[in-house]
């Protein structure tokens, strides 16, 4: 989802830190992915290890110790990772979870489920294959199934791609999340798509760098790009209140993003969380899924959509005009 994997300085320490002598850090970040999808792994004991840290915390009433010690220090090198992207988010897991157990503990059944289906992984793989098809250059990391507290439904990093199998626990009782929260919860059937748009992620080469600051139309093609993709891999339409409502508005949504698309900040259209008002939060991950859509289909350019060197060029080419 969201762009927070970008290499610094204390992410190449810590995942040399984490890799330790197992594996060595040839190239960053593909050394930790396949060159086939045959050999991407599932990683998924952490959602055990959530659920076990879940009773321990209900029996002691000491949520943060539990999940601090049972989960966090445990986990798998991914799910650490993931914890290292999200520290505000971790270092109050155990209070977001406290504050939302009876939502946790009714989507238990369904998430550990997840874990252990390997349908979902199955089609994830099929998707991944399609995309190699088409990209023979792409690399292909292990998934990694995490429970986290809310946070973002996916991510990518260095171990992997991460998605959260608490967003996908959609006959859990949601009366104590939020607005947002509730309505960020989907099926199970979403995480091809999801794990799709995370890998795109992983094998985009961007025009911005970490430090510079990248446009609205940047991002914007940056995450419609990931979306048009994986819906054409996974066969699945982008979903979502931000997708219906763009594909009802298309041309009064166009019409006022074409104001804002040199801005850099993105706050009307991009990750507002809970804070979009009066339309749907990421509208511009719709808008972005269009260009890409209109710059395939007049330009038959599958590889160029990884490579955007110039997003002004791309969306001229694209022809996109609702
Ligand atoms: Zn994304």
């Amino acid at each position: 989802m969201r762009r927070d994997f970008t290499l610094l300085g204390r992410d190449v320490r810590a995942v040399l830190g984490w890799v330790g002598r197992r594996r060595a850090l040839v190239e960053l970040p593909g050394a930790l992915s396949h060159a086939s999808p045959t050999d991407v792994r599932f990683v998924t004991q952490d959602v055990a290890r959530f659920y076990a840290a879940f009773d321990e915390a209900r029996r002691t009433r000491n949520f943060p110790a539990a999940f601090r010690s049972l989960y966090l220090a445990s986990g798998s090198p991914g799910l650490r990772e993931f914890a290292h992207r999200r520290p505000q988010g971790f270092a109050n897991l155990g209070a977001i979870v406290r504050a939302r157990r009876a939502f946790y503990e009714t989507a238990r059944e369904q998430v550990l489920s997840l874990a252990e289906d390997d349908a979902w992984k199955a089609r994830a793989l099929s998707a991944f294959r399609d995309l190699h098809a088409r990209l023979p250059r792409a690399r292909f990391p292990d998934v990694h199934l995490v429970v986290g507290g809310l946070f973002t439904g996916g991510t990518a990093g260095l171990s992997g791609l991460f998605l959260s199998a608490e967003f996908f626990a959609d006959a859990a009782d949601t009366r104590s999340l939020s607005a947002w929260e509730r309505a960020a919860i989907t099926s199970g059937d979403a995480l091809p798509f999801l794990a799709a748009h995370e890998l795109v992620h992983t094998l985009q080469r961007r025009s911005y760098s970490s430090v510079s600051s990248p446009s609205l139309l940047d991002l914007t093609i940056y995450e419609g790009t990931a979306d048009f993709v994986a819906s054409v891999v996974s066969d699945q339409a982008p979903r979502g209140a931000h997708h219906t409502f763009g594909r009802a508005h298309e041309a009064d949504v166009w019409r006022a993003f074409r104001r804002d698309l040199l801005k850099s900040s993105v706050r009307d259209w991009l990750y507002q969380g809970p804070n979009a008002r009066g339309v749907p939060a990421d509208l511009g991950y719709f808008v972005g899924e269009r260009i890409a859509r209109s710059y395939f289909e007049r330009t038959g350019d599958f590889a160029g959509l990884f490579d955007v060197s110039d997003p002004l060029a791309l969306l001229r080419a694209s022809g996109y005009d609702p």
